[in-house]
């Protein structure tokens, strides 16, 4: 039986993925060279349909990578001398971290309990923090940071890069990009398109930062994809090593899809999916909502705790032809997660209430 994947990443992949996907290989892009024209000419549509999408301005840079993982040491490694600082509340964001004692950064650490989300107020960043990591939502657990938080905290740390881990919302959050340096996400989350690409975001000040440290600093900013790499090819719509030049192809359209929509339509109906999820748990017996704050409730991964075993849900919902993900780390057994992306529409999220009702 075909299943409509709830799952955050891998997810449901974008109903239109099928046709562009035949087109794509209709016009045998898998074949083409990423130094020729046609490539670039990709390339350049998918950094626009990005930039309207997202509303990225001029002096930001828009580079492919691996996956989103990669993006943790890239912006390491190219936009930290000595320190970094992390806000931790789960799996994902205290795998950032990790990245940065890895790379033998000096890593300050802002933790909270998982399902326990940040506000502008509770954050204190060092002094000599040069970078600050945000995971703007915490897959693993369900918790959001407010973008209007994330805005206000840059703007108390002026003088201090701010990047967003924006993995498993983008495109929900609106970040404005004229007071946040970074971002980055990859495509099997909210973009719906199977796994295979990071997409970075990135300043002019975070390039700045890279070439200093490289210049002055005498440190590695790595090898692979450095910054001042990536930005040099950009500016004719290249890239250092061979690109998944297929998937950069498939996001572009996705993106360009989205943007006929519209992004605040796409926003307003994933806050109405949310607000039907989220009621429906709120009311239940059998389920509630495991972040208790409102402010913190992730509008696109929804996290309940079960009152059955999480295994008899997921096979109840599975049996209908829905796949919902299970908690993460030791809350597998307690917990389902939703995935709540632009692939699944309001009628397939009734019909998982439904199910999840009997
Ligand atoms: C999935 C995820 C990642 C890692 O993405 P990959 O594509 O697997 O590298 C990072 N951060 C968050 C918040 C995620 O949900």
């Amino acid at each position: 039986m075909k299943q409509t994947y709830f799952t955050p990443g891998p997810a449901e992949l974008y109903p239109t993925l099928y046709q562009h996907l035949q087109t794509a290989m209709d016009e045998q892009i898998g074949s083409i060279s990423h130094r020729s024209q046609k490539f670039r000419d990709i390339y350049k549509f998918t950094d626009q349909q990005l930039r309207t999408l997202l509303t990225i301005p001029d002096t930001h840079g828009i580079f492919f990578t691996g996956s989103a993982s990669e993006v943790w040491e890239r912006v390491l490694f190219n936009c930290v001398e000595h320190e970094s600082f992390h806000l931790v509340n789960g799996s994902f964001s205290r795998k950032f971290y990790d990245y940065a004692n890895s790379l033998h950064k000096f890593a300050h650490l802002h933790e909270k309990p998982f399902g326990e989300g940040f506000d502008y107020a509770d954050v204190e960043v060092p002094e000599y923090a040069e970078l600050i990591c945000l995971t703007h939502n915490e897959t693993s657990s369900g918790v959001q940071m407010r973008t209007g938080d994330i805005h206000k905290l840059k703007r108390k740390y002026s003088k201090k890069l701010v990047v967003v881990d924006m993995v498993s919302s983008a495109p929900y959050p609106d970040l404005d990009f004229s007071v946040i340096d970074s971002a980055f996400f990859s495509v099997q989350k909210a973009f719906g398109m199977p796994a295979g690409l990071g997409v970075w975001i990135a300043s002019q000040a975070c390039l700045d930062k890279a070439e200093r440290l490289q210049k002055y600093e005498n440190l590695t900013v790595g090898a692979h994809n450095t910054l001042p790499t990536l930005w040099s090819h950009y500016k004719t719509f290249e890239t250092p090593a061979t690109p998944n030049v297929l998937f950069i192809y498939l996001l572009g359209k996705i993106a360009e899809d989205f943007n006929k929509i519209g992004i605040d339509t796409i926003r307003k109906q994933t806050e109405e999916k949310a607000r039907m999820l989220y009621k429906f748990l709120d009311a239940s017996d059998a389920y509630s909502p495991f972040v208790k704050q409102d402010r913190h409730r992730s509008q696109t991964v929804i996290v309940a705790t079960t009152q059955k075993p999480s295994a008899d849900v997921i096979s109840n919902v599975k049996q209908a032809g829905m796949v919902v993900g299970t908690g993460y780390g030791k809350f597998k057994e307690s917990q389902i997660r939703i995935a709540n992306f632009p692939a699944v529409s309001i009628e397939q999220v009734d019909t998982l209430i439904n199910q999840l009702q009997k």
